[in-house]
């Protein structure tokens, strides 16, 4: 008989009456968990997906969402940290997020506190007058 292997197609063939067959792929399966490669592997994936999440988060301005969410979704938690409202406030003039603490836009020099004030009051005449610009 061939050697058990854990894999679908061995399961699939695996002969549940048989009580020795399923010992057998029990230990091939338990093996392969406890195999130090595929534990190397996890690790690596894991720590990837952390730092990943941690870039994502960083550029968010929520570096520790991103690392969370990372952790325990890996990709998945990319996407949601990506696709999360930014904390930092963004430029008006030109769309770009800046640090908190930043006065001036590190991207285009404009000065951010004043700019926003002119933005609100200019949507603010554009909901007056119709809102089409
Ligand atoms: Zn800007």
């Amino acid at each position: 008989m061939a050697a058990m292997q854990c894999t679908l197609g061995g399961l699939a063939q695996l002969d549940t009456a048989d009580l020795d067959a399923v010992m057998r792929m029990n230990e091939a399966c338990l093996a392969m968990l406890l195999d130090p490669v595929l534990w190397g592997w996890m690790l690596g994936v894991t720590v990837v997906c952390i730092l990943g999440g941690a870039l994502i988060g960083w550029i968010k301005g929520r570096t520790l969402a991103g690392i969370v969410w990372a952790a325990v979704l890996g990709p998945i938690g990319w996407i949601i940290v990506a696709l999360s409202p930014s904390r930092l406030p963004t430029c008006p003039e030109c769309g770009k997020g800046n640090p908190a603490s930043a006065k001036a836009c590190r991207h285009c020099g404009v000065n951010l506190k004043q700019s926003a004030e002119r933005t609100a009051r200019s949507r603010l005449k554009g909901a007056d007058s119709g809102g089409s610009w």
